[in-house]
Order: structure tokens, then C-alpha cells, then sequence
């Protein structure tokens, strides 16, 4: 139980909202430990043997039993799950029980990454997500997630809002996951009770509502705008729908819900429409707060599609044209269905299928990561970098070694390896059969390629 009390507005604020009764059952939840629950990536299969149970609106979540750590687990370093409070990945079942479809989609708000890693799953090859983080520190972080989960999918940006404008009805979906007042976090993070004032509220209404007057209009026609918040209050989450379709031209869109799920369904009546939202209790639902919403931008809005760019030109990134590509994919493994550039020497791979809105997107936003960075080429010999290790792609002419626990953690802790059997040269290191990083051997020594910010310090 915490012992730092609730601000008294806020209890009021969830009385008007709840009654007094179920306010109380509120309460007690919000002082009960909170569950811990991971995401598993479909890509990247592995055995659990930690205890766990089904989230119901996820076939891919999972509650465990108990909080293992994580950080001496390899497999979570392999990209093979994202630890991510359960209520969040009800956007798996808005995505697949609405069937929307595949395209270019944008997490405007994406750092850490827990939502993009979604999205990135949910896309697979048949999509291109922008993730994008306005604070640069986060962005790093953002980008080492989706480098772990590794699909190649994803570009990572680097941000405001405002930078997105001349990107008007260019993507398929648009996620905007606000910055909010956190009330949904005072279980999980009792420290932000002691932040939470009715003035931080208002404060948080007016940048959400700079920060949707921008993706409003980023939405395609017929594409779908997701707004999410961890919070309760009405201001930051109701009166967003209000502001959103006063602004835009947006059609409700209403999820099918399971009612042993106790997920609580509100309206919001505007321009003679009913929009719904939805909202997370901890007291009802097994997952932290949390509130979300999604909309249908009407079919006369515009649409933004990607114009072949003559003579693409970049200030950073260099244009790799089909003959140099065909001895890439040959040298490489790889099938053709890749699109590459450079960038500060190093090769990055894109698929062909976005190509035209990469180049797009290029122009107008900074770019911190984007497709799989392959490395270096000296002369013929490629110096592989860590974010192909962890892609999906083949790494075709490169020996493997596997490792045990024990051995892993000393390659993630970048401590000194001692391996029988080790081929000479580049070799691969798997753990449960899934890419760690590159070690080199030298046949006297091995040096270990693992980034140095990554290591494990525990
Ligand atoms: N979607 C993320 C996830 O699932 O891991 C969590 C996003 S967090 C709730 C909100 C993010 O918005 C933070 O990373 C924060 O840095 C970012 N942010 C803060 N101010 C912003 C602004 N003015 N415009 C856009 N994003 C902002």
C-alpha cells in the first residue's frame, strides 16, 4: 500500500465519475500490487516456463504469476517478448476484430515503444510504421526496441508534431498515445500521485489538443485515428473526442466487447453523431488505467499519395540503383525485395513495397533509424552490424553459436568469452536459437560486438 495519499480534487473527480460507492472498490484497487504481463513476438518463438495466463484481448499477451527479472533473461534481450501492462494491448483486438487494414500506419507518441512494437507485429510485411518521439533521449530508446523486435518494418523519427504537416492524408492509421496526467499509473507509479493537480490536467488538455490538431489531419480518407491516454478524467479524454470532431470530419467506430472483460463503454454526442470511447478501472479490469478511442476519418477527406521522386536527393542518405542492389542480394542472400541506401557508409535495407514512401517521409522528417542497418562493406568483407543480427533477415555464409544461459548473460554483459569449438571469423550468437550480437574470432582472442550501451550492468 502506498503512503502517499490521493489529492483530494482527484478523489472528488472520481466520485462524479464513479459514485461514492464504487469509488471506494476504486481505491482499494489502486493500493493492491499491480500484474505483471508481456507480449509475445510471433517472429521470434521461444518456450516460457514462468507461470501465466491468457490476456483476454490479446492472443499474444500473457500475465505471469510472478515478476521474474527480466533483465538477466536473455530472451527478452533477443527481442522475443516486450514487457507491457495489459490494458495497453487491447489495441491488438481493436486492429484484428475491426480487420483494419495493412498500410503506412504512425505512432506519433511511440517511446518507449510498447505500442509500435504492437503495431510493427500486426503489419508484418504487409505494412511500413513511422514511430515517432519528440524527445531525443526517448527516441534512442525507442529505436533499441524496435531494433529487438526486429521485423524491419518500422522507421523511427525523431520529431514535434508540427514537423509532420506537410504529411496531410498520408497514412493508412495514425496512433497518438498522449502524453497525459497518468492518474491510470498511481498503482504502478504511486509517485505520480504527488504530480497530479487539477492545473497539471489543464495543462495536459491543451498539449493534447496542439498535439491532435496536428494528426487530425495526418489520416487518410477511410483511415483510422486511435487516441489513448492512461488516464480517467473527462478533459483528456471525452472532450478530446469533442475537440477531434469539431475540428475533422470523423465517423464513430464502435468495438465488440466482451462483458466478463469489464471494460466500461462511453458516448460522446457530437455533430448529431455518437462517438465511443473506452475506459480501463483497475477495480474492474485486470490491467492498469486506461482510456481509448477510435475514429474513422469521412471518405471525402484528402488522400496523400507518395510521387515518384525523379532524382531523389538526401543530405545524408544515398540511393543504391538495381545493378549495385542485384550483386547486394546476391552477396547478401537475400530474395530482391529490398530497397537500398546508405547512410553514413553503412548499408540499410527497406522493402521495395514502401520505397516511394520512405523517400517521402525522408524529406520532411529526421530520421533516426529505418528498415534493418546491415553494416559496413571493406572491400569485400562485410562488417555486420548488431541491428542485422537481431532482423529477421538471413544471415546467409555467417557461422552460428548457440549459447547457454550462463553464456549469454556473458555476452550481453560484455565480460570476456571463453568458447570451445568457435569457427574463425564472424560468428553469430543464438540463445534458444534466436540472434543475440556478433562476436569475432581471431582465433587468439574474440571480440565481443555487442553494443557497449546495451550491455547488462546488473
Ligand atoms: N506509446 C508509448 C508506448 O506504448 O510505449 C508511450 C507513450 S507516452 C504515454 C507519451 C509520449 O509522448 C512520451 O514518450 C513523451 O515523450 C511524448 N511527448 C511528450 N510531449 C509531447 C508532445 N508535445 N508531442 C508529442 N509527443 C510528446
Amino acid at each position: 500500500m502506498s503512503d502517499i495519499l490521493l489529492p483530494a480534487a482527484f478523489e472528488n473527480q472520481m466520485i462524479e465519475l464513479l459514485g461514492k460507492e464504487e469509488f471506494a472498490a476504486f481505491k482499494k484497487a489502486i493500493d493492491e500490487p499491480s500484474k505483471t504481463s508481456i507480449r509475445l513476438n510471433s517472429a521470434k518463438p521461444i518456450e516460457i516456463d514462468w507461470e501465466k495466463s491468457s490476456i483476454p484481448w490479446s492472443d499474444q499477451g500473457y500475465f505471469l504469476k510472478d515478476r521474474p527479472s527480466f533483465t538477466l533473461d536473455p530472451a527478452l534481450h533477443a527481442g522475443a517478448y516486450y514487457v507491457q501492462e495489459a490494458s495497453s494491448m487491447f489495441i491488438d483486438h481493436i486492429l484484428k476484430s475491426l480487420e483494419i487494414p495493412a498500410g503506412v500506419y504512425l505512432d506519433l507518441a511511440a517511446a518507449p515503444g510498447g505500442k509500435s512494437t504492437l503495431l510493427s507485429s500486426y503489419l508484418g510485411e504487409k505494412g511500413l510504421l513511422v514511430a515517432n518521439e519528440v524527445i531525443q533521449s526517448r527516441a534512442q530508446i525507442l529505436k533499441e526496441n524496435i531494433v529487438k523486435w526486429g521485423l524491419g518494418n518500422t522507421i523511427v523519427t525523431n520529431n514535434d508534431p508540427e514537423h509532420f504537416s506537410p504529411l496531410e492524408g498520408f497514412f493508412d492509421l495514425v496512433l497518438v498515445d498522449a502524453p497525459c496526467s497518468g492518474e491510470g499509473m498511481f498503482r504502478k507509479d504511486p509517485q505520480a500521485r504527488s504530480e497530479w493537480s487539477p492545473d497539471h490536467v489543464a495543462l495536459c488538455e491543451l498539449r493534447q489538443k496542439r498535439i491532435m490538431d496536428q494528426a487530425g489531419a495526418l489520416v487518410k480518407a477511410g483511415g483510422c485515428l486511435i487516441y489513448s491516454t492512461c488516464t480517467f478524467n473527462e478533459k483528456e479524454n471525452e472532450d478530446m473526442i469533442r475537440f477531434l470532431t469539431d475540428e475533422f470530419s470523423y465517423e464513430p467506430v464502435r468495438i465488440t466487447l466482451d462483458p466478463d472483460w469489464k471494460i466500461r463503454e462511453t458516448t460522446v454526442n457530437n455533430d448529431g453523431k455518437t462517438f465511443f470511447g473506452y475506459r480501463f478501472f483497475p477495480h474492474l479490469v485486470n490491467g492498469e488505467g486506461f482510456f481509448i478511442t477510435i475514429l474513422q476519418r469521412s471518405e471525402d477527406a484528402y488522400i496523400q499519395e507518395p510521387k515518384r521522386i525523379k532524382d531523389f536527393k538526401h543530405l545524408y542518405l544515398k540511393e543504391i540503383f538495381d545493378r549495385e542492389s542485384a550483386v547486394l542480394d546476391q552477396e547478401l542472400g537475400f530474395d530482391g525485395s529490398g530497397k537500398y541506401y546508405t547512410l553514413n557508409d553503412s548499408y540499410f535495407r527497406i522493402s521495395k513495397d514502401w520505397s516511394l514512401h520512405f523517400q517521402k517521409l525522408s524529406q520532411h522528417l529526421s530520421l533516426k533509424y529505418f528498415g534493418v542497418e546491415l553494416g559496413k562493406k571493406q572491400k569485400s568483407d562485410w562488417i555486420p552490424s548488431h541491428e542485422w543480427a537481431l532482423s529477421l533477415l538471413p544471415k546467409v555464409g555467417f557461422a552460428q553459436h548457440e549459447l547457454s544461459k550462463t553464456e549469454a548473460l556473458d555476452f550481453l554483459r560484455k565480460n570476456e568469452l571463453d568458447l570451445a569449438d568457435l569457427p574463425i571469423g564472424w560468428v553469430l550468437m543464438t540463445y534458444q536459437d534466436l540472434p543475440l550480437g556478433w562476436v569475432k574470432n581471431l582465433g587468439n582472442r574474440i571480440n565481443n560486438y555487442y553494443p557497449k550501451d546495451w550491455r547488462i550492468r546488473m
